[in-house]
């Protein structure tokens, strides 16, 4: 651990992260990175959420890292959402997504009067999600800055902020319609249906309305991306769009640079680390396909059984994160029934992972050499950073847009060709408003990203060199680590 603030305190940074494994996976990373190089962290969270990341807070306790994790109750009885359901991926229910929202300010007192305990160190800087806008009020009070933290890639943030400032969606009628996104180098075509997120409709109107205030009250931004990758849009949000600081500090998972910190992101895995590493020693390189739609996404059955035949037929090597089959999941003897049949058949060419799979250990790993993808932005940046390109299977939220900048822009990425999100929105039961995608389309473009032309090459070579810049950015003297320094020095510019 390095101290690179002799003449400042280490300033301490309050890190609230959003209770979503996408969010908080890598608000993880970022703490680490930040007290690393010289800062004290109190780190969010609650119960539930702390007892699933208790193997990486065992790690950071023995690393003496200055990491305090607070865990605040949370208001699950106020919001009238069933104990325990703590996080995104625990929201059983459409209807509980408003209320759980609505939930998160009534931590605020909760954390003020932590900040006010004796024993806290003075707080210099909170980093929030933006969807815990309340912390405005907090930082008020305390009278210090305030970053919002952004989960997707910058691609994203700029050109939602440019469609809200043009009021663009209010001004198409049809969902389906394909429009040119404005502003930008490079012609964007997308769907209404595709860029509107759920604050946007009816639902979340008065979230809505807080969630932009709260990001132009901040005093920055922090976002998960680096330079290199996007420079047109980090450079045009930077100036054009916001006209205030952005600290690009990632790719946040490429702190993690042993296979044990790899391993316990997020949840524990449901695989075995010793049968997964050696499964994969058998294959050679870049032959195995990674599929997997990150913490939140769901297949009903007749997908499954269509990306299950896809595999097989297509007789590459892949491992098969199936979250659908987890035995955890409500007892769906169906797809069990199907997936265990399966599993039998393919076993020679197969893996499947059932429940929760260590992700950055799969995708560094030599033998994979592509990843179907739901675009979620830190599986799409975990991929980039390890050279791994892309099939794009997008479902919701920032994940339209993120598979235009893989495929149209970065040009890393095979889309599926999913047209249509669900008509309503996120988790699992919205997602049976979905097209049944066929076996054919899986099967081709698993094909032509992991076969051997010139394109696919191509491509490859691409991501690779990618890969390449994005450890080189969070190197010393790289981007994202200079920007992490400087972000550490604004803090310790605020402590009095
Ligand atoms: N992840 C994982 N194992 C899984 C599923 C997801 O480690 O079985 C991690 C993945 O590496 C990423 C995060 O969970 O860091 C998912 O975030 P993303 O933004 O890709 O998608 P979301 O889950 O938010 O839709």
């Amino acid at each position: 651990m390095k101290d690179s603030f002799n003449a400042n305190p280490r300033p301490h940074f309050v890190i609230v992260p959003l209770m979503a494994q996408g969010h908080m996976i890598p608000a993880v990373d970022m703490a680490r990175l930040l007290a690393d190089e010289g800062a004290t962290i109190s780190f969010i969270t609650t119960p539930v959420n702390a007892a699933r990341i208790r193997p990486i807070i065992d790690i950071i306790h023995n690393s003496s890292l200055p990491i305090s994790f607070i865990e605040l109750r949370f208001p699950s009885a106020e919001a009238g959402i069933p104990d325990d359901c703590e996080n995104f991926d625990l929201i059983t229910s459409e209807h509980l997504l408003k209320p759980f929202v609505e939930a998160l300010p009534l931590l605020c007192p909760q954390l003020e009067s932590y900040l006010q305990q004796s024993s806290t160190p003075k707080p210099d800087c909170i980093i929030a999600d933006n969807l815990h806008y309340w912390t405005v009020e907090v930082a008020r009070k305390f009278g210090i800055p305030r970053l919002v933290f952004h989960g997707p890639s910058c691609f994203y943030i700029y050109c939602s902020t440019v469609l809200r400032r043009r009021k663009m969606l209010d001004e198409i009628e049809d969902d389906f319609q394909v429009f040119e996104l404005p502003e930008m180098p490079e012609k964007i075509e997308v769907m209404k249906a595709q860029v509107r997120r759920w604050v946007e409709s009816p639902d979340g109107y008065n979230i809505r309305q807080m969630l932009y205030a709260g990001e132009e009250a901040a005093d920055g931004i922090v976002i998960n991306t680096f330079d290199e990758l996007e420079p047109w849009y980090i450079d045009s949000y930077r100036k054009k769009a916001l006209g205030k600081k952005v600290w690009t500090i990632g790719p946040l998972s490429l702190y993690n640079k042993h296979i044990e910190d790899r391993a316990s992101r997020g949840k524990p895995s449901s695989i075995d680390g010793g049968v997964l590493l050696q499964w994969l020693n058998g294959k050679t390189s870049n032959s195995v396909i990674l599929v997997s739609f990150g913490s939140l996404s769901r297949n009903p059955f007749p997908q499954i059984i269509e990306i299950g035949y896809a595999l097989e037929a297509s007789k590459i090597p892949f491992i098969w994160v199936v979250k659908e089959a987890d035995s955890a999941a409500a007892g769906d003897t169906e797809t069990d029934k199907w997936m265990s049949e399966f599993e039998e058949r393919t076993r020679l060419t197969g893996l499947v992972i059932r429940g929760w799979a260590p992700q950055s250990v799969i995708l560094s790993h030599e033998a994979v050499g592509g990843f179907m993808t739901h675009c979620g932005w830190n599986s799409t940046l975990e991929a980039i950073a390890a050279g791994v390109p892309m099939v794009t299977w997008p479902r919701f939220g920032d994940q339209f847009l993120n598979e235009r900048l893989v495929v149209d822009v970065l040009k890393v990425g095979v889309a599926v060709a999913v047209k249509l999100p669900p008509t309503k929105v996120v988790m699992a039961a919205a997602e049976k408003g979905l097209r049944v995608v066929r076996r054919e389309e899986v099967e081709e473009a698993v094909r032509k990203l992991m076969g051997r032309g010139k394109e696919a090459e191509e491509r490859r070579k691409r991501v690779r060199e990618f890969g390449v810049m994005a450890t080189k950015a969070m190197e010393d003297g790289g981007s994202s680590f200079h920007n992490l320094k400087d972000l550490i020095n604004f803090a310790a510019s605020h402590s009095t």
